[in-house]
């Protein structure tokens, strides 16, 4: 590239910063939207902005835009971005979790939502215990019995819930489900009505000391649809950071 080639490497970046801004408007937008049309209050949706593979800069264009909650699926990832950002952020373990890596992360989150067994919630627990803390954790339900998924199946949810809730350090605040990837997100909308369902029958059973105040569905290609049907996290990640490019780092 010639001189002009390097003052567009200037405005490259403003004009990434710019879109981080537009898109987490316009995805705030459209939450509004789907919140308004499903008679839901806004105060009930929290965006989750999925920062994965990003670098730090774009997490501070979000967190300069508001954005407080960060999800990540790497511990090493989400540690060390831990460690950069601002201390009022609130970080979401959102992917797949191996039992000897809990021990990093188990007090610097405010919610792991992919907990598919009950012998990481032990794990889980053990830890949280060894540094006096509480792990508030989401069950991870593989709602529409994808081969590829991690997730409990739906039959085995509520019973994985029984064995957690006994457990002394962590919380089940609620579940969450990775639907399939789809062109037409309105079909995903039957899986998204079935994890509030199961979420419902969970309820009725009265177990101690677990709520199901949190469903954590939906991604960029359909976090209207899982609104509408009763999702309280939406994880957002192509949608306000742009694709995500895999490979050597
Ligand atoms: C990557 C990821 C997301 C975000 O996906 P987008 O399609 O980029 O919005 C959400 N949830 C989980 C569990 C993820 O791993």
């Amino acid at each position: 590239m010639s001189g002009i080639g390097e003052m567009d490497g200037m405005g490259g970046i403003k004009m990434e910063t710019t879109g981080i801004r537009e898109n987490i408007c316009q995805v705030n937008g459209r939450i509004r939207k789907a919140c308004a049309v499903s008679g839901r209050k806004e105060s009930d949706v929290t965006l989750i902005a999925v920062s994965k593979t990003k670098p730090l800069s774009m997490l501070q264009e979000a967190y300069a835009c508001g954005c407080r909650h960060f999800g990540e699926n790497k511990v090493q990832e989400l540690v060390e971005k831990y460690d950069q950002m601002p201390k009022d952020v609130k970080w979401h373990m959102i992917g797949h979790l191996q039992r000897n890596k809990v021990k990093y992360i188990v007090d610097k989150v405010c919610l792991i939502h992919s907990v598919d067994s009950l012998r990481l919630a032990e794990e889980i627990s053990k830890e949280a215990g060894k540094k006096g803390v509480t792990a508030h954790i989401l069950v991870e339900v593989n709602i529409a019995a994808e081969e590829t998924k991690f997730g409990t199946a739906w039959e085995e949810a509520v019973q994985l819930v029984k064995s957690i809730a006994a457990l002394p350090s962590v919380r089940i605040k609620g579940l969450m489900t990775i639907a399939p990837y789809v062109e037409n997100p309105e079909k995903n909308r039957e899986y998204f009505a079935d994890l509030y369902d199961l979420s419902v029958d969970i309820m009725r059973e009265n177990i101690d000391n677990i709520n199901m105040d949190v469903l954590s569905m939906g991604m960029t290609g359909d976090y209207e649809v899982a609104i509408e049907e009763g999702a309280t996290y939406v994880r957002v990640g192509t949608g306000i950071f742009g694709e995500r490019h895999y490979g050597a780092v």
